[in-house]
């Protein structure tokens, strides 16, 4: 037992008998700290500022009785002393709520029992307090449990209710009390009304799934969890469709059956997964729906996934794919290709042209985007394979090329063989024109002068066409060697100086410093400034001048050709360097292929090189030569670059 002290209250208003209960106290060492009230009215003032753990009563006092205490005074054990034959009072104290009573006998032996007494109404309260606690704390969890938690009888009434679905349902406590859990809910098929309770007696009531639930709980006294629900409540007027998981726990209170029902609300989480299985609908859609192949392959390389087309396009069925090494779809040679680029390792996308082998044992060639597959962490786990079947385009690609082939060999064996009849009639024409056949009269050396003109035209177009079939069919090979562009500049403008002459045009050469040596095709870039300082000459009028220059910066070339001209109109400047474009000049007849300049751009880049053009119609244009000092081995995409612009002036 504890040896704490007790704090008793004596209320007596006899002084002899508080002076025995004093002196008992002493003599038998009671461990009570008393105080004493003579009183009820003292008792109460006493009792408004000081805490006791037991009171001890008279009766019958001056003022009132211990009834007017146990009034005031709810949590403090009372024990009732009563005269002879106070028995009546002392029933109706203990009816009153006094913990004991016990009667004054005239030998004062009744104060021997006060101790034992006093020690059970302390032992009493102390429980009482424990029990409190206890209780006090399960309702604090009770209401803390972040799901709705019921207490249902076994007449489906709701008994207790804890705090969160209170919240659920956005109601008070006492608008739940003594409902049916339907009408607490708000479930639509209820009456939401506090007197009417209908629930579990409308009209679809008996299928719904939380009676039902509850019902089978009640009757089989095992308990049922993880139910979901999906009930329309109205609460604060607007109609909901929450989830709930539900479970029902059957319990024993009081010898009677109740329910614990819990209901979590999971509505976000399903909308979270709803969506979630939309989101997966939809790539699942569009990966059965896309147009071509696709595979999954893990990191065994092996099939984990595949679409329709994928079956279609490799002729095989889910047995043939499912879990199948992708080594099998390729020839070896192609599988060794494949197996460089290693896309799962190296986290890239890889686009590439292949071979597969279809279930039949065919080849077909396919076109493949490689790309790697990593988890929500990031990690590779895969690779997945875009595959289209290009047998046809390929098969297309071949015979296009074919009749290329075809054309480009008609084209330079139409060539060559009208060379060999211009040279006879350019000969012949030049025989009569020398009077060497016979005396010619004016008219005729005029008709011959136009005949020996037009050949000499015939015989520039074949030359053209000629170098433009050989760019075309990739045949035009550049003889990079050490040059001095100086000499070469000087020999263009050597062998131009008589043009500008005839023309009554004045060429210059400025060269402004020493330059150094430079890595061209010496032949090719001839013909390139002989055709810029040509067609300068060409297209500007008598007494005009034409200027070439070269300089040297940045490692560059940098060679213009200048004339004071009849310039290009700003809407012809980006077509320029395209084939067969030419400038109609109204009034003037200037002969010309429209391949001088396309030919000139295809050498300038295939040198790793750029050419660019300032004109302004009337007052002449300026082409400008960048070569490189060593055209680095030739970048595809410049010659790419070039073979675009060509191919779209075709189609144009
Ligand atoms: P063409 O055989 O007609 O000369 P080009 O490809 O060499 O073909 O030139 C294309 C067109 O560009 C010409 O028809 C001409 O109108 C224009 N052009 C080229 N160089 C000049 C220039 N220096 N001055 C004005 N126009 C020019």
């Amino acid at each position: 037992m504890e040896d704490t002290r007790n704090k008793i209250l004596l209320i007596e208003d006899n002084k002899l008998d508080q002076m025995a209960f004093e002196r008992f106290v002493k003599d038998e060492k009671l461990p009570y700290d008393c105080t004493v009230a003579a009183s009820v009215s003292q008792a109460q003032s006493i009792l408004a500022s000081e805490q006791f753990d037991t009171i001890v009563a008279d009766y019958s006092l001056g003022d009132g009785t211990a009834i007017d205490i146990l009034d005031a005074v709810k949590d403090i054990p009372i024990i009732v002393v009563t005269g002879v034959g106070g028995g009546e009072a002392a029933i109706r104290a203990w009816r009153g709520g006094a913990y004991d009573y016990i009667i004054k006998d005239s030998e004062q032996n009744y104060l021997k029992s006060i101790p034992k007494t006093i020690e059970n109404a302390i032992y009493c309260k102390k429980m009482r307090e424990a029990l409190d606690r206890k209780q006090k704390n399960l309702e604090a969890i009770f209401d803390a449990t972040p799901v709705g938690m019921l207490l249902i009888d076994g007449n489906m009434i709701i008994t207790r209710v804890n705090y969160t679905f209170k919240q659920m349902v956005k109601k008070e406590y006492r608008q739940i009390i003594n409902q049916q859990i339907g009408s607490a809910l708000c479930c639509i098929n209820s009456i939401c009304n506090e007197n009417v309770k209908e629930c579990g007696y409308g009209p679809v009531c008996k299928d719904c799934q939380i009676q039902k639930t509850i019902e089978t709980v009640f009757d089989s006294g095992l308990s049922v969890r993880d139910i979901e629900i999906h009930p329309t409540l109205k609460v604060e007027n607007q109609e909901i469709m929450p989830w709930f998981r539900m479970g029902v726990e059957p319990v024993i209170i009081d010898g009677s059956k109740f329910v614990i029902v819990t209901l979590s609300d999971i509505t976000e989480n399903k909308k979270v997964e709803y969506e979630r299985r939309l989101a997966e609908d939809k790539y699942r859609m569009i990966f059965e729906n896309s147009a071509v192949a696709i595979t999954i392959v893990d990191q065994q390389e092996q099939v984990i996934s595949w679409n329709r087309f994928a079956e279609d396009l490799l002729g095989m069925g889910k047995e043939d794919l499912h879990l199948r090494q992708v080594r099998s779809f390729y020839p070896l040679d192609e599988w060794e290709k494949i197996r460089v680029y290693n896309v799962r390792q190296k986290g890239m996308q890889h686009h590439l042209e292949t071979r597969m082998i279809k279930k039949d044992g065919s080849i077909i060639d396919v076109d493949i985007s490689l790309s790697v597959l990593k988890n929500p962490e990031g990690e590779i786990i895969g690779s997945i394979g875009v595959i289209r079947d290009i047998t046809e385009r390929k098969k297309v690609e071949e015979a296009l090329k074919e009749t290329m082939e075809m054309k480009s060999q008609f084209i330079s064996t139409v060539s060559h063989e009208l060379r060999t009849p211009l040279a006879a009639m350019k000969e012949g024409i030049a025989i009569v024109l020398d009077g060497v056949a016979g005396k010619i009269n004016g008219m005729q050396k005029k008709f011959l002068d136009i005949a020996k003109r037009n050949v000499e035209r015939l015989e520039v177009l074949i030359s053209d066409v000629l170098d433009f079939q050989k760019i075309e069919a990739g045949k035009m090979k550049l003889d990079i060697q050490s040059n001095n562009i100086e000499e070469v500049v000087s020999e263009v403008y050597e062998t131009m100086s008589l043009y500008a002459k005839k023309n009554e045009v004045e060429l210059s050469l400025e060269s402004v410093e020493e330059l150094p040596k430079a890595k061209f095709d010496r032949a090719k870039i001839i013909q390139v400034l002989t055709n810029l300082v040509s067609n300068a000459i060409k297209f500007t009028p008598e007494k005009g001048r034409v200027s070439v220059s070269i300089q040297h910066q940045n490692e560059e070339l940098i060679i213009t050709v200048s004339d004071t001209g009849m310039g290009i109109p700003k809407e012809a400047l980006p077509k320029i360097f395209e084939r067969f474009y030419r400038i109609d000049r109204p009034g003037k007849q200037i002969q010309g292929t429209g391949l001088g300049l396309a030919i000139v751009h295809k050498i300038v880049m295939m040198h790793n090189g750029r050419i660019e053009v300032a004109s302004e119609l009337g007052q002449g244009s300026i082409f400008t030569v960048l070569l490189p000092l060593d055209p680095k081995p030739l970048q595809k995409n410049l010659a790419a670059k070039a073979d675009k612009i060509l191919n779209n002036s075709i189609v144009n």
